[in-house]
């Protein structure tokens, strides 16, 4: 029998654990996700919507075609885990309205509702006495709206813990343990150094770190100067039986601001995010708060009853050019950074088509040539192994 492989993933948050969700799937590799316990994970901290519509955005088109595949594919995705593995992830088929208060803000949506027209994306536009009979807790003043029936939700927190039960059953190793180089050696394998001191050795090394590649030494320094961390504060609250709760996923632009309120059928409601280029500042700000509050009030009038259970910040792992940084850096060793805003939304078919690309020994994936880290480092090098 052929020897299985010896994979290394880097990073064991939703790209990492889909990823190897995935590969473990082909029975053809020995994989272990090696995990910081403490590391900075935005996995925990998203809404979890599955939005190619609502979060495509100007400059972004290219992206357009890879999020709609990723929602599509999470279908399948819900009902694998339900029926084969009896996990609920928490997949809602509930659609999204965006709506606006102020004639400023309807032209923004207008404008946005023009891009989705130019890609393809099928939405449509109502006024805000048509949005409320479709959502009755609308506030009277939403003048506008946009539905869309393709963005829907998925409980993260859920999936994550799904994924890893499973990984945990297809016999995926996982270690907790900071990675601090990564290091090809010269029969062509690579070396990883951990903070204990230890070292081990693998076929393959798959990273994939989020935003705190930068403090691992070695092959993987070139690109990771490519990624930043886009800080995002955001609520948990809950609706009781008393307090009622949207149906369907609420966006929405006050004096420019961009919010969303997004149900659990658990009663979870998720009031986000702010999106703020500083560094990794991971303070709880009392006016990020506020305006998080003060917008959803706003648009829904019933948030004010609800209760805060947890503020919590992340930092989403965004690319220079905010596209997904994805394909063999060097040989045997491969990199998945850089998902940003969509990180949930894209993971399962990240996990797919990484594990179908290495499997086939390819160094890109099929169709989406230009996520390659190629873009900002340059061709991969092919070498021979010494002797
Ligand atoms: C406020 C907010 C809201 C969001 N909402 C949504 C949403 O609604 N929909 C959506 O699709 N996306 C959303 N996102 C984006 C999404 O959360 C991220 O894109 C996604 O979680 C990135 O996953 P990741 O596994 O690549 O990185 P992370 O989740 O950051 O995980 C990285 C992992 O690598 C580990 N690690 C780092 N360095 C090392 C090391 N040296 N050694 C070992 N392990 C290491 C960390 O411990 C961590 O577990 C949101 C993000 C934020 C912050």
């Amino acid at each position: 029998m052929e020897r299985k492989k010896s994979v290394a993933i880097v990073g064991g948050g939703i790209t990492g654990v889909a990823i190897a969700y995935h590969l473990a799937k082909l029975d053809r590799f020995e994989i272990t996700v090696i995990d910081d316990p403490i590391g900075r994970r935005a996995t925990g901290v998203a809404a979890g919507m599955l939005a190619p519509v609502t979060e495509v955005n100007f400059g972004e088109e290219h992206l357009a075609s890879f999020m709609l595949s990723s929602a599509d594919y999470f279908k399948s995705v819900a009902t694998t885990f339900n029926d084969q593995y009896k996990l609920d992830i928490g997949y809602r088929n509930t659609g999204t309205i965006t709506v606006s208060l102020t004639d400023k803000d309807r032209k923004d949506l207008e404008r946005y509702l023009a891009l989705y027209r130019r890609l393809g994306l099928s939405a449509v536009e109502s006024e805000g006495s048509e949005l409320r009979l479709l959502e009755p807790l609308l506030s009277p003043q939403v003048n506008y709206g946009i539905s869309t029936e393709i963005d829907q939700q998925v409980d993260n927190r859920a999936l994550y813990d799904a994924l890893k039960r499973v990984n945990n059953r297809l016999g995926v190793n996982t270690v907790g343990h900071k990675v601090v180089k990564v290091e090809r050696d010269r029969m062509g394998d690579y070396r990883i150094f951990n903070d204990s001191g230890s070292n081990s050795l693998f076929n393959l090394v798959i990273v994939a770190s989020g935003t705190s590649s930068n403090s691992i030494e070695g092959d993987l320094k070139e690109i990771s100067n490519f990624i930043r961390p886009v800080k995002g504060q955001i609520i948990r609250a809950r609706h009781s039986i008393d307090t009622k709760a949207p149906g369907k996923i609420i966006r929405y632009s006050v004096d420019s601001r961009p919010g969303y309120i997004v149900t659990r059928s658990n009663g979870e409601v998720v009031i986000g995010a702010t999106s703020e280029e500083v560094g990794f500042d991971d303070r709880l700000k009392a006016r990020s708060t506020y305006e998080l509050l003060h917008d959803a009030i706003r648009v829904l009038p019933i948030v004010g009853e609800y209760s805060i259970e947890e503020i919590n910040v992340g930092f989403r792992p965004a690319s220079d050019d905010n596209l997904p940084i994805i394909g063999a850096l060097k040989e045997n060793l491969w990199v998945a950074l850089g998902s940003y805003r969509h990180g949930i939304l894209l993971s399962m078919y990240i996990g797919k088509m990484v594990s179908e690309a290495i499997s086939a020994e390819e160094t890109t994936l099929a169709g989406y040539e230009f996520f390659s880290p190629s873009r900002f480092v340059g061709d991969l090098q092919v070498t021979t192994p010494q002797a």
